[in-house]
């Protein structure tokens, strides 16, 4: 059996963190990185806009190809770890094979939440045109079968549902995208911004049926909840992600809304970390612990975690939501959480919102021009004391001015 210094369960933003993490520390010692996926590393977000037709393959890497060879990481494509064994520290792979490790990052994301619906198989690979919408591995299932005639039902009106419907209106006879909540995006939005949103999809194209469910899934129909049927080409199935903790919670390791970690990134079990998708984050705007599924964050606790596992040491404490995306021209950004008083104003494009609590910026959200807000979001992530700045001005015109001037001077130097 083979020991490594390092293991990294994972090959995706948590994992590349954690590689990039351990090479400020330590340039020599072998990485092990295991992927289910026979794929180099790519950006998740972008499949998409691969399936539409937007990017190519090769844009879609999120590393260069020689990024292992560089960084001295072994690459195992394909290979299913199957369990942590803590008492000697060594893995156990699908194939049986046993590796050591002297210290582990679990990096393990998040899988598609598939609920019960009658009819619906088991294994969604045993059908032909029932998809989650999640991997470069789904993508290209649907790229095999779409055509100009395809009629695709998307169930999901969140951030992975109207991705996958913006990919395949232009190509397809109709995509209707069906959601049990009463408005699109109820997760990352509120009520105004969501109405806006939705209005934008409907004018190119996508239908909704909104407060409605999917009853049951038969001979290529959906039966609706409101006693509708829909037939479908493709039905894609896009209601949200859980957290893989599975590895972890087997070895006995704290779960909670995801793999418990401390600020180290260290979980509950010696020689252990997490990072990523699969974990636990302390939410500052919200300051309750969150599953919080986004790119940056994966990164930056990877990084955090990798400098740790190779005796440096540096903490994340400053995690919370921040989505930026574009739908068909429209472009949104949030960030936080809604609570406290609301200050709005309308842009021309569409609007602008910010939620202020006990002086602190707690949230926002930006409908259209969102130049700027990169303000809003180092408000934020320093917890910035509102009292000091010129809140009529940063509403209107989020500029370096905004700030009175000690803090001016603080923004100026920070950034050199
Ligand atoms: C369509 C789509 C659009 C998105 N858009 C955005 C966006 O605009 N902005 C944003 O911030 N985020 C977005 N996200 C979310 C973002 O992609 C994730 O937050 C990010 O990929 C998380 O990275 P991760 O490394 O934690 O996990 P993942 O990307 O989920 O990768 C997990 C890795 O673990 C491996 N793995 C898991 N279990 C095992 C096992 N037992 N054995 C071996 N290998 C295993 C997998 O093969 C994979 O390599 C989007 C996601 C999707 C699907």
């Amino acid at each position: 059996m083979k020991t490594y210094e390092y293991i990294i369960i994972g090959n995706s933003a948590a994992a590349i963190g954690g590689v990039e993490g351990i090479r400020t520390m330590d340039q020599e010692n072998e990485i092990l990185m295991i992927t289910s996926e026979p794929w180099q590393t790519y950006s998740r977000p972008l499949i998409s806009y691969w399936l539409q037709g937007k990017v190519k393959r090769e844009r879609m890497q999120y590393r260069d190809p020689s990024f292992y060879e560089k960084n001295k990481c072994e690459i195992r494509y394909g290979t299913m770890v199957e369990k942590i064994n803590k008492k000697n520290k060594t893995l156990q792979f699908k194939s049986g094979e046993i590796v050591g490790y002297q210290q582990l990052l679990v990096a393990t994301g998040s899988a598609p939440f598939v609920p019960p619906i009658k009819g619906l198989p088991n294994k969604l690979k045993e059908t032909k045109n029932i998809f989650t919408f999640t991997k470069l591995e789904d993508v290209i299932g649907i790229k095999d079968i779409l055509t100009e005639k395809s009629k695709i039902v998307i169930l999901g009106a969140g951030l992975i549902g109207l991705k996958a419907a913006e990919s395949m209106v232009n190509q397809s006879k109709s995509v209707t995208v069906v959601d049990l909540a009463n408005r699109v995006l109820p997760s990352v939005l509120e009520e105004k911004a969501s109405v806006i949103v939705q209005k934008h999809l409907e004018e190119q194209g996508i239908n909704f049926l909104l407060e409605t469910s999917i009853d049951e899934i038969n001979s290529m129909k959906v039966n609706l909840s409101n006693e509708d049927k829909l037939s479908y080409d493709i039905l894609i199935i896009a209601v949200g992600t859980k957290p893989q903790c599975e590895l972890v919670k087997d070895a006995g390791g704290e779960i909670g809304f995801g793999i418990e970690t401390d600020i180290y990134q260290k979980t509950s079990l010696e020689n252990i970390y997490a990072a990523g998708d699969c974990t636990q984050s302390f939410d500052i705007s919200s300051e309750a612990n969150r599953n919080l599924a986004i790119l940056p964050n994966a990164f930056l606790q990877g990084e955090v975690a990798g400098i740790n596992m190779a005796k440096g040491k540096a903490k994340y404490n400053q995690a919370f939501p921040l989505n930026s995306v574009g739908f068909m021209g429209l472009y949104i950004l949030s960030a936080g959480t809604y609570i406290g008083e609301e200050y709005e104003v309308k842009t021309q494009e569409g609007y602008k919102k910010l939620f202020i609590k006990d002086h602190r910026l707690k949230g926002y959200i930006i409908i259209g021009d969102s130049m700027r807000g990169g303000i809003y979001t180092d408000l934020i992530r320093q917890e910035t004391d509102l009292s000091t700045i010129d809140l009529e001005l940063l509403m209107n015109s989020p500029q370096i001015m905004a700030f009175n001037q000690s803090s001016r001077k603080e923004k100026l130097s920070q950034s050199h």
